[in-house]
């Protein structure tokens, strides 16, 4: 295990992906009953981009820090509120200097009754996020395999919720994995929501992955991908890092609709080089 997100934390992936989420979240709260998120694979929490792994690789500024203290288009900022709201929550003053990672971006957003399970297996990372929710009664860290997490905490017992698959990706069948897993916990829970994140860095990795879920059966599967560049720019060396995607298991009704909002926004905002742009389509529908 040699990945640490405090390297990545708020980089353009990170927006993409924490954006999404924090729609996601905003959704279920738009029924009383209470929700519980599961994120698999949630990271150290909170990120100072002041100092250490963040500082060196600043590649944060070119993600939130394209969003912060900008000023931005209606749509878009409607789009971005509940994520930009997690950011501020930390950063009360103009300087950008915390970053919130996911479980402490859905954790900003529960209402009472909801419920986080952050799980995490880098021991120094796991410390990190179990002191951080110290005493919360909403979340529960788990210092545990995020695939063996699957396979014993869903369905949640509040049969509401999400499932934020979120993984390294530093093996090779890091793709394999993320679609079985998926798979398997989308058996034991078909009415979950489900967003599974991926880099775009190797166009045959991600085919094989949408191809694997398109012919598995599994209905309401959405992509949604946003690239800085063209989106087979270097495509198969596996390392330039082009774009980010998400793949979406029984999104919310219109989903689509904010989704394209958001990335269509964001495009201009993130691109690095001429032939940014967004995806967006129905790898199964109903
Ligand atoms: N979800 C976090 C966020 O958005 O802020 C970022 C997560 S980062 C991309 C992936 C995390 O997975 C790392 O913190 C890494 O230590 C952890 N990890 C690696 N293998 C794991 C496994 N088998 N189970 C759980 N966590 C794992």
């Amino acid at each position: 295990m040699n990945y640490r997100h405090a390297f990545h934390a708020g980089n353009f992936g990170d927006v993409v992906k924490h954006a999404v989420l924090a729609l996601l979240v905003e959704r279920l709260k738009e029924k009383p009953a209470a929700f519980r998120v599961i994120d698999t694979h949630a990271g150290a929490g909170i990120y100072d981009l002041t100092r250490g792994a963040a500082e060196r690789t600043e590649e944060w500024r070119l993600g939130i820090g394209k969003l912060w203290g900008t000023a931005l288009p209606a749509p878009l900022r409607d789009a971005l509120a509940p994520y930009l709201d997690a950011v501020a929550a930390l950063n009360p003053g103009d300087r950008l200097k915390r970053y919130p990672g996911s479980p402490a971006i859905v954790r900003h957003l529960l209402r009472r009754q909801d419920r986080l399970t952050a799980v995490e297996l880098h021991p120094e990372d796991a410390r990190t996020l179990a002191a951080t929710f110290a005493g919360d009664v909403q979340v529960r860290v788990v210092t545990l395999d995020g695939w063996l997490a699957l396979g014993s905490f869903v369905p949640p017992k509040e049969r509401r919720g999400l499932v934020l698959i979120d993984p390294p990706y530093e093996t090779k069948d890091e793709f394999g994995h993320a679609a079985e897993g998926f798979l398997r916990a989308h058996h034991r829970w078909p009415t979950g929501t489900y967003a599974l994140w991926y880099p775009v860095k190797n166009l045959t990795a991600v085919k094989r992955m949408r191809d694997a879920l398109a012919a598995s059966g599994v209905k309401r599967l959405v992509r949604a991908e946003l690239t800085v560049r063209h989106r087979d720019a270097k495509s198969d060396d596996g390392a330039t890092f082009n774009g980010a995607g998400l793949v979406l298991c029984n999104a919310p009704w219109r989903f689509a609709a904010t989704l394209r909002t958001l990335l269509a926004g964001l495009v201009p905002l993130l691109a690095q080089e001429s032939g940014a742009t967004y995806q967006i389509d129905e790898i199964a529908g109903e």
